[in-house]
């Protein structure tokens, strides 16, 4: 492994290629020089629009003004995923980014809530408060960041985000050549010398970041690393993606996933338009029906024909080969479902920069540290995704029936059956999502443990009764001071700066 990364070239400028080149520009300014190569004419995914808390961080490393941000990527504020339809037709449940209160031991909250069943506490949702922030379509950020009860993200424009990290690290010292890549030339050592353009230029570089979306054109196409198919769990492999004018109707500080017979529909809402899609299983609906049924879910008019994208779910078995490290669809795919891939991308950006800034040798011990905490990262994620699914009591489609009767992961099927036996959450390392994530998920599918643990026991029915009853009622009064969401994202875009 080569010690001397001074030239970084960075394949492709979608989202994940100028994340990486804004990233490096600013972590190891004046230490290297960071190149950019893509092609104008292949052009970007240009999806990918809601996002996962951890992205502030992100903004935050690169000293991104947030009202300057939101402006120029016509973003909104998500507070989560409102899932609809998904356990059967009709129903509807939240996942926020915010807490349940305790989740263990007697106070376990939704021990308490269970234990006692209640008409009169309403929803389990109704104890968290970023879920009823987001059923009254209001929003402000937390106070404390450090130990606010909730965590927020984003809905942005694709494009407009990539132009948008773009100018800053071009502003930082990154170079762009646009051009299309037609051949790479290897080392002695098998990793990647140059790139070779349509037009006969060579870029060389020390490190190759390989961010050329699902053509994975470094480490999936010249160097052949193996990809690990994750379709018999996660089988949807197409969408069809629609951008429609935005009505009158007040804008949600959440993303919609609407489960349909062969898939799920999403419903991201901008300043400026609303974007839709359906994702989908091929093998389960045909694709003209898909676009029949995504058509039905617009709630304005088609601002363009949909746009039909393929895609198989998995992931490269290792993400850093020789002197190339592979980032966003280049590196692998899980559904859009949780909004996931933007945060991955984040996290392997993260763990890299890491290392590239730690003066520490990069040794093969290293490298293979770096690709098994992926590989785990991938596969929590992927466990989390197939929750939403396996939970399922629809039985209208094949595509349903087949989820409720997968055979699981042996990790998420010890996770399910802790719970489900024990009333535990257990989480295993790098897990993505925490405890309240996994607990909103299994309560939206009304999926609760078998029997009442006797801890609950321990605590009193009239305290239980009474801490559930203040919780509840002091979420819903400082709710009902909250502006909405547009209101307060009006203030916002309002204030100062460029
Ligand atoms: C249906 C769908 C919905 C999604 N929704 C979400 C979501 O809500 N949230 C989320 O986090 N993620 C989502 N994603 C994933 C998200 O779109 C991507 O993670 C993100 O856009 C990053 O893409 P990328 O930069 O890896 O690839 P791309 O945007 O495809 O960029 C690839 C780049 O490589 C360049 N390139 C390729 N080949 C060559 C060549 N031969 N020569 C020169 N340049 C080349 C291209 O020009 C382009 O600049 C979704 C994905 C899909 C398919």
């Amino acid at each position: 492994m080569s010690q001397s990364f001074n030239r970084i070239v960075i394949v492709g400028g979608g989202t994940a290629g100028w994340m990486t080149a804004a990233a490096i520009a600013t972590g190891l300014k004046g230490r290297c020089t960071v190149e950019v190569v893509d092609s104008e004419e292949i052009g970007i995914i240009g999806v990918g629009e809601a996002t996962f808390p951890s992205i502030r961080n992100y903004n935050r490393l690169v000293g991104i003004d947030e009202a300057e941000f939101l402006r120029a990527t016509h973003g909104t504020y998500k507070l989560g995923i409102e899932f609809r339809d998904w356990r059967v037709q009709g129903e509807r449940y939240f996942h926020t980014f915010g807490d349940f209160g305790e989740t263990q031991g007697p106070h376990a909250l939704w021990g308490q809530y269970r234990r006692l069943a209640d008409p009169a506490f309403g929803e389990l949702g109704e104890q968290c408060l970023p879920t009823v922030m987001a059923m009254q379509g209001r929003f402000v950020p937390p106070d404390d960041e450090g130990r606010a009860p909730y965590k927020y993200a984003y809905h942005f424009d694709a494009t407009l985000y990539a132009g948008f990290l773009r100018r800053l690290a071009f502003g930082r010292g990154a170079r762009r050549t646009d051009g299309r890549i037609v051949g790479v030339t290897r080392r002695a050592d098998g990793g990647v010398h140059s790139l070779r353009l349509a037009d006969g230029r060579e870029i060389e570089g020390d490190l190759f970041i390989d961010c050329s979306g699902f053509g994975s054109l470094l480490l999936g196409k010249t160097l052949e690393e193996p990809f690990v198919d994750f379709s018999r769990w996660l089988p949807v492999d197409s969408a069809w993606a629609c951008a429609c004018e935005r009505t009158g109707t007040a804008l949600t500080p959440y993303t919609r996933a609407t489960a349909l017979e062969g898939g799920w529909a999403w419903r991201i809402p901008l300043q400026s338009r609303t974007g839709h899609g359906h994702v989908f299983s091929s093998r389960h609906i045909d694709a003209d029906r898909a676009r029949e049924q995504l058509l039905r879910q617009l709630d304005g008019k088609p601002l363009a024909e949909p746009r039909l994208l393929r895609f198989t779910t998995g992931h490269r078995e290792r993400f850093w080969v020789h002197n190339v490290v592979a980032l966003g669809l280049s590196s692998g795919f899980l559904e859009p479902l949780e909004s996931t891939s933007i945060f991955l991308i984040q996290s392997g950006l993260g763990h890299l920069m890491g290392l590239l800034t730690s003066g520490q040798p990069i040794s093969d011990g290293v490298v293979a540290d770096y690709n098994a905490r992926a590989v785990r990262e991938f596969n929590r994620i992927r466990d989390f995704i197939i929750l939403h699914y396996c939970l399922t009591a629809r039985r209208d489609s094949a595509l349903w029936r087949d989820m409720a009767t997968m055979e699981l992961p042996e990790t998420l099927a010890f996770k399910i059956d802790a719970w489900r036996r024990l009333g535990l959450l257990h989480l295993q390392g790098d897990e993505g999502f925490d405890e309240h994530s996994w607990l909103a998920i299994h309560a939206g599918m009304q999926h609760w443990p078998e029997r009442t643990d006797p801890v609950l026991q321990e605590l009193p029915p009239d305290e239980a009764r009474q801490s559930l009853q203040q919780r509840r009622h002091a979420i819903a009064e400082s709710v009902a001071r909250l502006p909405s969401h547009e209101a307060f994202l009006g203030q916002v875009l309002a204030r100062g700066g460029t």
